[in-house]
């Protein structure tokens, strides 16, 4: 590691890709040129190495440790980002199914994975906000099919700034959730789950890698199905396939594999796990919304207030020209990737567990500043 060499970047709040911690960027660095003790660099280092099989199986155990995962769980880490998941779920665990899987539409992002999954079989929607315009999301009394499949849904909408602070559902439905922008930046009760996808770009690393975590009774169960069914899936989409071959089925993403078992050290020896993890983001939080809270004359929040994103917050200026000028002088000042989503406008600022509690007070006191000087 040369901690001489300094570099100056903006304040990231971008959405996705997301910031990184300064100390894994650093220590990526170094192994760009050579991957300590192997006289290789990471960009050219086998995936079929020792060295690379001890990644890999690090990276599972740091996550089945972090998530609380017991040996009923796989943990995978998939290509194809998010998005491979909207097909690869409801291929293995709706096809040939006659009771409907629940998708819950609560957002941008949800509104993406129905497409898919209705390619595969029935799928109902107890609860969309589209109508409304994604404001909030469903009640906790929201009545659920008993008999569903599975009920999907996305725990933090990126895009709106929706994120559910309790778990949805029934408990004798398994729940598959897209936890792709707030996975890690809490404590996870896994009990709960039946199948939970992240990828890696917003809040765990750079893009190229999702990681999956899996039930193997349930897929146990849908083989048996599927059998019967004479339902077969390629070998890149069988869970079952990628089980076997222990995540290198193919050629994997070394290079984003090695930077979320950074950053998956960084969560737990330097920020100190989940629990510390949830407190800071939590106190980053409450800096921007009471903050923007006192402004309603001038800015709309896109989220209700018990539905309000602890990762993303996504508003608008009431007067456009004020909206634009805001972006350029916080472009200016050093704060990028403040734009809202290209589908939403406004502005959305992300709060990622990267992002250091400083920035965001720097990123409040330009805002201070902006409006005090109107
Ligand atoms: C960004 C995002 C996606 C899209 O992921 P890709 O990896 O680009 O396919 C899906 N779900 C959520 C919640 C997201 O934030």
């Amino acid at each position: 590691m040369n901690p001489e060499i300094q570099f100056n970047n903006l304040h990231n709040f971008s959405a996705g890709p997301g910031i990184l911690p300064d100390s894994v960027l650093r220590s990526l660095q170094e192994a760009l040129l050579e991957v300590p003790g192997m006289g290789l660099s990471l960009l050219g280092i086998s995936h079929r190495s020792d060295w690379f099989l001890q990644v890999v199986q690090e990276c599972t155990q740091q996550i089945c440790e972090l998530a609380g995962l017991d040996a009923d769980w796989e943990v995978l880490l998939l290509q194809g980002g998010a998005t491979q998941q909207f097909s690869m779920i409801p291929q293995t665990f709706l096809q040939g199914q006659k009771q409907a899987a629940d998708y819950l539409e609560t957002g941008y992002w949800s509104s993406k994975s129905l497409q898919p999954a209705r390619l595969c079989g029935p799928v109902q929607v107890p609860w969309s906000g589209r109508t409304s315009g994604f404001h909030s999301l469903p009640p906790a009394d929201l009545s659920y099919n008993p008999q569903a499949s599975f009920l999907h849904f996305v725990s933090n909408e990126t895009v709106e700034g929706l994120q559910f602070h309790r778990v949805p559902g029934l408990a004798q439905v398994p729940r598959v959730c897209d936890m792709s922008s707030d996975f890690l930046s809490r404590p996870l009760d896994a009990a709960q789950y039946h199948l939970i996808y992240a990828h890696a770009q917003k809040n765990l690393g750079p893009a190229g890698v999702t990681v999956v975590l899996l039930r193997k009774s349930w897929l146990q169960a849908q083989e048996e199905r599927k059998k019967v069914n004479g339902l077969m899936l390629p070998d890149y989409q069988d869970y079952q396939r990628q089980i076997q071959a222990r995540s290198i089925l193919n050629t994997p993403p070394v290079f984003a594999i090695y930077a979320v078992l950074l950053v998956l050290r960084w969560l737990r020896y330097e920020i100190g796990g989940l629990q510390v993890m949830a407190d800071i983001n939590r106190a980053k939080a409450a800096l921007v919304y009471g903050f923007l809270s006192q402004l309603y004359e001038q800015i709309e929040l896109q989220a209700e207030e018990p539905y309000r994103s602890l990762m993303n917050v996504a508003f608008r200026f009431r007067d456009p020209l004020l909206e634009r000028r805001f972006l350029q002088t916080a472009q200016l000042a050093g704060f990028s990737g403040l734009e809202g989503h290209r589908s939403l406008g406004g502005l959305r600022i992300s709060l990622y567990n990267a992002m250091p509690l400083q920035s965001v007070r720097d990123l409040v006191d330009f805002m201070a500043d902006f409006f005090h000087s109107l």
